[in-house]
């Protein structure tokens, strides 16, 4: 038998196929299914999305060559904005497509990561550290 096609890394084999186009409404979709208060309180943030992390980012973050991302956020959390912050260029959260399409299994589960990421990123921008961040998400999912 020959082994050679079976998928790498333990990724599903049936990858669903996505266009930027399907992926910015998707991302849009998880945005106004996100408690609005969460959303309206967002201020000089800009959502945008890429296939995957750049190799400046997977640098700066010291990824190792088999550990990806699903979202990122770069910015100055609103808990750290004084008076001082004006003129200042918009944090960026960007949702990456590849990665989430790995480990997705079908379009529900796409869907539902793409908003538990978004939820994720922007919990950074309120300030919140990963320690806290995943007390939250444990919290959620056992709803
Ligand atoms: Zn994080």
């Amino acid at each position: 038998m020959d082994d050679r096609r079976r998928p790498r890394l333990g990724y599903n084999s049936y990858m669903l196929d996505i266009s930027d186009e399907q992926f910015d409404a998707i991302i849009s979709q998880a945005m106004d299914e996100l408690p609005s208060e969460y959303i309206e309180r967002l201020n000089n943030v800009l959502v945008t999305y890429e296939d995957e992390p750049s190799p400046e980012q997977r640098k700066q973050l010291k990824l190792r060559c088999d550990e990806s991302l699903f979202g990122l956020y770069e910015g100055i959390p609103l808990t750290r904005r004084g008076n001082g912050y004006t003129f200042v260029l918009p944090d960026k959260i960007t949702i990456f497509k590849k990665p989430i399409l790995h480990f997705s299994h079908d379009m529900a589960s796409f869907k539902e990561q793409v908003k538990r990421t978004l939820w994720h990123e922007i919990a950074h921008y309120y300030g919140l550290d990963h320690d806290r961040i995943h007390e939250l998400e444990r919290k959620s999912q056992r709803t």
